[in-house]
Order: C-alpha cells, then sequence, then structure tokens
C-alpha cells in the first residue's frame, strides 16, 4: 500500500482542506495521512474562524508520521503563515521528501483568507523548490506573477512566467475562466508544456476542488504514474467528483468522493 501525507487545514464542513485530501486518497487507493497546520470553523458558506497550530506542534505532527510510516508523496495544501512554513520547508528536506505536490492555497472559495499575505514570499522561496509541481488556480497564479488574467494568452503567459521564475512545474488550473476547464502544465525552466483540456461540468459545488485535484496528483505520483499521468488521472477523478453531482449545505457544497 503506498502511502501519502497531507499537510494542511481541517475544514469542520468536510469538503476542503484535510478532509477532501484523506478521502481523496481513499478513493485512489493510498493511505492517507495528515498533519494539520490550522482548524478552520468552516460550512459550505464560510470560514468562521481559524486556529493555527503552533510550529512546534506542527513539528511535532511531521517527525511523529516521518519518523514511523514514510510517505511515498506529500500534499501540501494551506500553510497560513511564515512560521509554519519555515517548519515545513525545514522537515521535507531533514526527511528528504519525495513527490511534493503544492497547492498555493491562498483564499478559501467563499472568500476568507487562509494565508497571510506576508507569507507568499515565503512560500515561493522555500516551499516552491521542493516541490514536484504547484497546482495555482487563476486568482493565485495571477498574485504570484502580478499579471492580469483575462484570457487564455494571458493565462499561458504567466505560466509560463512562473515556470521560468520560480523553476518548478506549473499547473495552471483554469478552472475560474467561465467556459473552460483546461489546464496547462508548464515544465520548470519554461522546457516544454501540455495542455489539460477538459468539459466543464454545470455543478455550482466546488468547494474543495483544489484539494481533491492535487491530492488526486500526489496519490497517483505515489503509485508511481509519471507526472503527465498523474495529472490526468486526477483530473478524471475530479471530473467525476464533480459529475455525480453532490449537493449538500445551504452554500457552495462539496463534491462526490463517494462516486
Ligand atoms: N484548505 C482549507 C482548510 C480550506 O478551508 C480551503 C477552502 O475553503 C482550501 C484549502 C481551498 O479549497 P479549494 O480546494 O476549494 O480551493
Amino acid at each position: 500500500m503506498k502511502k501519502v501525507l497531507t499537510i494542511a487545514g481541517s475544514d469542520s464542513s468536510g469538503g476542503a482542506g484535510v478532509q477532501a485530501d484523506l478521502k481523496t486518497m481513499l478513493a485512489n487507493g493510498v493511505y492517507g495521512m495528515s498533519a494539520i497546520t490550522a482548524l478552520t470553523a468552516q460550512n459550505t458558506q464560510g470560514v468562521r474562524m481559524v486556529q493555527e497550530a503552533t510550529p512546534e506542534f506542527l513539528a511535532a505532527e511531521l517527525d511523529a508520521v516521518f519518523e514511523d510510516i514514510r510517505p511515498d508523496a506529500v500534499k501540501v495544501g494551506m500553510v497560513a503563515s511564515p512560521a509554519l512554513i519555515h517548519v515545513i520547508a525545514d522537515k521535507l528536506k531533514a526527511y528528504k521528501a519525495e513527490h511534493v505536490v503544492v497547492d498555493p492555497v491562498m483564499v478559501a472559495t467563499s472568500g476568507a483568507k487562509l494565508l497571510v499575505d506576508e507569507a507568499i514570499e515565503v512560500l515561493v522561496q522555500e516551499l516552491f523548490p521542493l516541490a514536484e509541481v504547484i497546482t495555482p488556480n487563476i486568482p493565485e497564479l495571477s498574485v504570484l506573477t502580478g499579471a492580469e488574467i483575462a484570457d487564455e494568452f494571458a493565462f499561458e503567459q504567466a505560466a509560463k512566467k512562473l515556470a521560468a521564475e520560480a523553476e518548478v512545474n506549473v499547473l495552471a488550473k483554469g478552472g475560474h475562466f467561465a467556459d473552460d476547464a483546461s489546464d496547462l502544465l508548464v515544465l520548470a525552466g519554461g522546457e516544454g508544456e501540455q495542455w489539460y483540456r477538459g468539459t466543464r461540468v454545470a455543478n455550482p459545488n466546488t468547494h474543495g476542488t483544489g484539494c481533491t485535484l492535487s491530492s488526486a496528483i500526489a496519490a497517483n505520483l505515489a503509485k508511481g504514474f509519471d507526472l503527465d499521468e498523474s495529472i490526468g488521472r486526477a483530473k478524471s477523478y475530479l471530473f467525476g467528483a464533480l459529475l455525480a453531482k453532490m449537493d449538500l449545505g445551504r452554500g457552495n457544497g462539496p463534491v462526490d468522493h463517494g462516486w
């Protein structure tokens, strides 16, 4: 059995964060583990409160996992603050973690901030170099490059810029465009690119889709698939989870991991 660790925030409503990650891992045939960076009190309508882990506690979680059940891949989601990013980067380096997928989570679907502004530079400097791939959505790509992204041309340019400057493989997610669901992988240093053309599913319940995609990529990397195949499989999995059209809660509901 392959093992995958998620380093992310907890979502009490079960739609995003660690809960989405663990459900995705189970459905993708790997054993899931979690190191929780922050507790969020939230539901489909919004985030009510956030309680960050202390750096000491997060370090203890990571040591406990790595010293006993070594993960074959790691997904990093909500990292909250510079102090927690330092801990994650130190531990991933110390334990020589493999197949690290970094989802640069900044803002919840509901609009709540999940990363303090001062942490963005630290994320780029400390975690991107450890990543096999990063998975920004359009608003995150825009923050990371300073570019305004109104069309597919600007989207492609921004993904190329980030891959070249940060020297990291970038899977730019196009799901925020109104009429398209295509994603673009640009390899580190801009050496090669690959489009993943998707069909848009008319489902307003998208809470946790970013978490689901990055966890499914990590699960498939752990199983030994290469990056291209892992992304293809992760997209198919998310497509099914959206297509199941589950409708829970009064707000932006979660996708269905049991389809
Ligand atoms: N992590 C946590 C703890 C969250 O609460 C959220 C969104 O609410 C996310 C990550 C990002 O969610 P999404 O996958 O919808 O981008």
